[in-house]
């Protein structure tokens, strides 16, 4: 996806996009010969999201207070941090969150990211978790005063029964539910009944075929925001934090379906 947008900008002569496995002792060191190196950058993702928090010697609000990075960039000697999930998640996004009941399912690293994004365009957040202390510490961490500014949404942990009872009008799924032969109507708080036009339904899991709570979504009317769409628009965040273009979205769009 990034090296085609590369050579939809003109760049793929000088820039080019690949992949490093990085066992985490190896983290710090390799990250810093990327800097001190050619790259102007990086993507982390699982497990070393946190370590790109704390290798840097920037970072931007989103990625301090969500508390991980998924892009560092390499400039006059520092590595700043930036998260790029959570621009990437609301430009994915059909409309307005602002006063809108939210529900994100799942408080790993997608999830925190998810929260941050939508309390901070004043959704109203409800956030539920599997293993419920997981949902109250995301809500802990992101009602701080450190996102007083930003989280001027209502944020909240739910349990199952609540989840389900309440009606929202946003959904996002930051579980891993999804791909497996799991139902997801069974572990996640969710009513296909209630799925019709007036929710919007985001689903971060993807993979080679539509997802199942993608697919009863939309038969039912809701609108859907499906996992490639927030890959493409997180990664084309990162993209314009490296070169100051413009990402070229349809390009990178096909590459990650082909891909
Ligand atoms: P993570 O930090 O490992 O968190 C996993 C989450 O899934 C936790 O909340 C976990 O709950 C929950 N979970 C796992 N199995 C479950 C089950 N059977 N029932 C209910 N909940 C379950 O992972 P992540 O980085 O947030 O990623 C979550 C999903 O989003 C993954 O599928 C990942 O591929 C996808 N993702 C997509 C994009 C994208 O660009 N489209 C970006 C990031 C992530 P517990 O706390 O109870 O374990």
């Amino acid at each position: 996806m990034q090296n085609a947008a590369l050579e939809a900008l003109g760049l793929a002569g000088e820039w080019s996009y690949e992949a490093i496995d990085l066992d985490p002792v190896d983290f710090d060191p390799r990250v810093r010969e990327l800097a001190e190196g050619d790259f102007v950058g990086a993507n982390a993702t699982i497990p070393h999201k946190e370590a790109a928090l704390a290798i840097a010697d920037e970072s931007s609000d989103a990625a301090s207070e969500i508390g991980a990075a998924n892009t560092l960039r390499f400039a006059d000697g520092l590595i700043r941090a930036e998260n790029t999930d959570a621009p990437g998640l609301l430009a994915a996004l059909p409309g307005p969150v602002r006063g809108k009941d939210a529900l994100v399912l799942g408080a790993g690293g997608s999830g925190r990211a998810a929260v941050w994004a939508l309390a901070g365009e004043g959704a109203a957040v409800s956030v539920w978790n599997r293993t419920t202390e997981r949902a109250e510490e995301v809500v802990r961490d992101l009602s701080g005063a450190g996102t007083a500014t930003r989280a001027d949404g209502l944020l909240a942990p739910v349990s199952t029964e609540q989840a389900r009872a309440n009606a929202y009008q946003v959904i996002v799924n930051c579980t891993a539910v999804g791909m497996g032969e799991e139902d997801p109507f069974e572990e996640l708080p969710l009513d296909p009944e209630r799925f019709d036009a007036s929710i919007v339904l985001v689903d971060l899991v993807y993979g080679g075929s539509e997802t199942r709570l993608v697919e009863e979504a939309r038969r039912r009317g809701a609108a859907v925001v499906e996992g490639l769409e927030i890959l493409v628009r997180q990664g084309a965040e990162s993209l314009r934090i490296w070169t100051g273009l413009e990402p070229p979205l349809d390009v990178m769009r096909k590459a990650a379906r082909d891909g």
